[in-house]
């Protein structure tokens, strides 16, 4: 069974039709790729799979749980992580309160948050230099490393990244691919909205293309990756 199965998902905001009958799924170790320009739904996409936006119609299933209405917080507690597009830290506290709050479902698990905390320090031994740090003067790419390590700190099955390189270098870029494995090969599925299409296709299993609401395009990221409209349209023609 897939870890995540989307079918035939509509959404729309008032009269604009954002997704139609978007349907996809994500198998427990996979990395799947969302691609698409400006505009093709993508953070729609994501933030209706997180019930932070309402479906008009379609199904979602989480490990076979129906959560198409499920609120965006019961989501997060079902093991679904999702880091949105912009990072979102608390500008105004410590990298290592930030991850506090991120592991607020294990509150009173004292010893899986320290232990959790530990792996994220492991996997971003930047944030660990920096723990005492106010979060709003971090660089854009350790925030993003931040935003991360917090919805981590929850111990997702399956985490939703939306544009996890915008706005980064190309340095920082590769390590938060880097990073996305090492968070896949740990054992978490991952759902990854980019527009840097070409990293995305290197770093992924299967992708999906994106088109004014619409799957236009399906299959292995290689495969994709060497198609000729994809190519054209999102890989700079080369
Ligand atoms: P980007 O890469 O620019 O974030 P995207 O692929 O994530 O683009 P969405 O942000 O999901 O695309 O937008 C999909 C469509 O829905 C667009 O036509 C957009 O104008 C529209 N849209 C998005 N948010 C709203 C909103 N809050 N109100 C009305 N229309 C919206």
């Amino acid at each position: 069974m897939a870890l995540l199965e989307v079918t035939d998902l509509d959404a729309s905001y008032g009269a604009i039709e954002a997704l139609s009958g978007v349907s996809l799924r994500v198998e427990p170790g996979e990395i799947v790729a969302i691609l698409g320009a400006n505009g093709a739904g993508k953070t729609t996409l994501l933030r209706t799979l997180t019930g932070l936006h309402r479906a008009k119609s379609g199904k979602v299933l989480l490990d076979g749980q129906d959560i198409t209405r499920t609120p965006a917080h019961d989501v997060v507690g079902m093991g679904f992580g999702h880091v949105p597009e912009g990072r979102r830290v608390f500008a105004a506290l410590e990298v290592d309160t930030n991850l506090t709050m991120g592991g607020y479902l294990s509150r009173k698990d004292t010893a899986a948050l320290a232990q959790r905390r530990q792996q994220v320090y492991e996997l971003f031994p930047r944030l660990a230099e920096r723990r005492d740090q106010l979060a709003g003067t971090l660089s854009g790419g350790e925030q993003q490393m931040l935003a991360i390590g917090r919805a981590l700190m929850n111990a997702p099955r399956f985490l939703a990244l939306d544009e996890p390189s915008l706005g980064l270098s190309p340095l920082f870029t590769r390590n938060i691919f880097k990073i996305v494995r090492q968070i896949r090969d740990q054992g978490t599925a991952v759902l990854l909205v980019e527009q840097n299409a070409r990293q995305a296709l290197r770093l992924a299993d299967r992708a999906y293309v994106l088109e004014t609401g619409r799957v236009a395009l399906e299959g292995p990221a290689a495969e994709l990756a060497a198609d000729p409209r994809v190519k054209a349209a999102y890989l700079g023609g080369s």
